[in-house]
């Protein structure tokens, strides 16, 4: 088995999804008490959170790298970026490790073509649904059209995110706000929206909409078992 390098803290609360996630799929192929080997770096997030928010994208950056680095030289065999937003510096943060990085947009559009999904709704940060770091990697290389909620909308899932997902408050009415969202980008023609931020799974599950939920966290630890057990 190939050892799963993680960056993670990026809410700790949706860490804590991937390790279940991660632990469960290598049990659910090995059997008996398999478990993931994982080395894991967790972040200080409110660092992130404010070098964000402050668009010092280089210093966070550098934190990652750092954290990519200390996880390479530790022996991992591959490494994830625990969280959608971070991806913005996937690149930057690849160029400085020789292991490979997997995207989670990238897993994530893989899905979707598999599944025959052309149009696609995305939730996530602002900094997700507004820059083209995300959509346009899945839209460019993987012809996918990507829709995004309008700007009020955007800035109500973007402050959920904040201000309750990444502490863990799950709140009903906040449900209701993302279900209306939901169903607006699925009037706009979608055939599936993307959860393209980490926490929202804690929040909004399949079973809340018959419009189909595309996880980011568990599509990314689904693939990141099978490279873990692929031979
Ligand atoms: N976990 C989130 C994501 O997937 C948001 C927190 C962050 O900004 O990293 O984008």
């Amino acid at each position: 088995m190939k050892t799963i390098g993680m960056i993670g803290g990026m809410s700790w609360e949706s860490t804590v999804s991937y390790y279940q996630a991660l632990n469960r799929g290598v049990k659910e192929a090995l059997g008996e008490s398999h478990s993931a080997k994982i080395w894991l770096y967790s972040v200080d997030f409110e660092e992130i959170k404010t070098l964000q928010h402050q668009g010092e994208w280089h210093k966070a950056a550098k934190i990652l790298s750092d954290a990519a680095q200390k996880i390479e030289a530790a022996g991992a065999d591959f490494l994830m970026i625990c969280a959608n937003t971070m991806h913005k510096v996937a690149e930057e943060v690849q160029a400085k490790i020789s292991i490979p990085l997997l995207h989670i947009a990238d897993v994530t559009a893989e899905n979707l073509v598999a599944d025959g999904v052309s149009k696609v709704g995305l939730l996530g940060t602002q900094f997700t649904m507004g820059e083209d770091f995300y959509k346009g990697r899945v839209s460019e290389k993987y012809d996918i059209e990507v829709i995004v909620p309008d700007a009020p909308q955007q800035e109500i899932v973007h402050n959920i995110i904040y201000s309750e997902l990444i502490m863990g408050e799950i709140k009903d009415d906040s449900r209701q706000r993302y279900l209306e969202v939901i169903d607006q980008l699925h009037a706009q023609g979608v055939q599936a929206v993307i959860l393209g931020c980490t926490e929202i799974a804690l929040l909004v599950q399949q079973q809340h909409t018959s419009v189909p939920l595309y996880d980011t966290t568990e599509i990314h630890s689904a693939q990141a078992v099978k490279l873990a057990l692929a031979k």
